[in-house]
């Protein structure tokens, strides 16, 4: 079963998520969710979606697809997953162990696996081992909504639809304590600062905002990969310490918790390395006894792709789901949330179909 064709779509959808928009930094001004979707056909008529992480550098992702991935998958055996991601991993070494490339790689690795389900007929979780649960519960994970009015708002929005837990994108007390006030002592609030302390100021930080009782604080400093960093942070500021969505690799993964840099780690399979990666990711976590709560604020094959794993994993875990209403959602309705859980798909491959139509009305490359 060859691969004659990769193709990369770069959409982006309207949304809107209860509060005025900002812009990521990164991006070009415009206020639409992006994101880069990855059709790979094969001579077998057998097609397999995957996505590649983009946010503000969608672009850079949706290059690598096309200018460097897709020429080195085409003609290569689609159901040798593991032969084809160990070959171009290797040949990209220079710039796929993070980043972009290694993006678009994690991509091709998830259409890999939606083909090799499809091809046996059988969802992706029945090939990882067979789905635990029929549910998983989403986190409401809110963008940026700065002023505290913003975030209870949002908040009441979240906990009307069912959540029980919410992540803020903030980085004031006021905002951490305008949420526990707007959702009460049982709902379970995490902050996400998105690397903006040093280690000392996020000590401060901490003394500040322990009060509030948080489930986790994720991503305090920056960089992102200062291990020691975190690790001191985890013994001396006592809330438990999330991250990883910025790793690129399991080596990397490995190299943290061996820093003991988290409570709780955070890979994202459409960053480093698909459904395979975060396989082999789960387990070294799993090893170590470290919690995973990975990283997925996607609303396409990514998200679903991720809804396989933690489905066929033996841990309960939560999804998180960015919590924005979409103008159209291209993988239709498994790709949401109902009543504060995901279902866990139940077709061939990733168990969605992807709607072209809507790619192709969204599509800005
Ligand atoms: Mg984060």
């Amino acid at each position: 079963m060859k691969i004659t064709r990769v193709e990369s779509f770069l959409v982006g959808i309207p949304y809107e998520h209860g509060a005025p928009k900002t812009a990521l930094a990164t991006s070009d001004g415009r206020v639409t969710q992006d994101a880069v979707y990855i059709k790979v056909e094969t001579d077998a008529g057998v097609i397999g979606w995957g996505e590649a992480f983009g946010f503000g550098g969608c672009l850079m992702s949706h290059l690598a697809v096309q200018r460097v991935i897709a020429p080195l998958a085409v003609g290569r055996d689609a159901a040798d997953i593991a032969g084809v991601m160990t070959d171009l991993y290797r040949k990209t070494q220079g710039m796929s162990r993070n980043g972009p490339v290694g993006f678009a790689l994690s991509g091709l690795d998830i259409a890999l696996w939606d083909i090799a389900g499809k091809a046996a007929g059988k969802p992706v979780h029945a090939l990882l081992g067979g789905a635990k649960r029929q549910k998983i519960a989403a986190y409401a994970s809110l963008l940026r909504l700065d002023t505290p009015e913003n975030v209870a708002k949002v908040c009441e929005i979240a906990l009307s639809r069912g959540y029980k837990n919410i992540k803020l994108h903030e980085r004031s007390t006021a905002a951490v304590a305008a949420a526990r006030e707007a959702c009460g002592p049982d709902v379970g609030i995490m902050l996400d600062t998105n690397c903006t302390w040093s280690v000392a100021k996020a000590l401060e930080m901490c003394a500040e905002l322990r009060p509030y009782k948080l489930a986790w604080l994720e991503e305090p400093v920056y960089p992102p990969d200062d291990f020691e960093g975190l690790a001191r942070l985890r013994r001396e500021g006592g809330i438990p310490i999330a991250a990883g969505e910025n790793l690129g690799n399991v080596m990397d993964l490995k190299h943290a918790i061996a820093l003991k840099a988290f409570d709780i780690a955070q890979p994202d399979l459409a960053k480093m390395g698909g459904i395979s990666e975060m396989t082999k990711a789960l387990a070294i976590a799993r090893a170590a006894g470290v919690h995973i709560e990975p990283h997925s604020p996607l609303f396409g094959p990514a998200l679903i792709a991720t809804l396989h794993v933690l489905a066929a994993a033996p841990e309960e875990t939560m999804c998180e789901f960015y919590f924005a209403d979409l103008e159209n959602t291209p993988v239709g309705a498994l790709g949401a949330p109902r009543d504060g859980f995901f279902t866990v798909p139940s077709g061939p491959g990733l168990g969605v179909e992807v709607d072209e139509s809507m790619l192709a009305r969204y599509r800005l490359e």
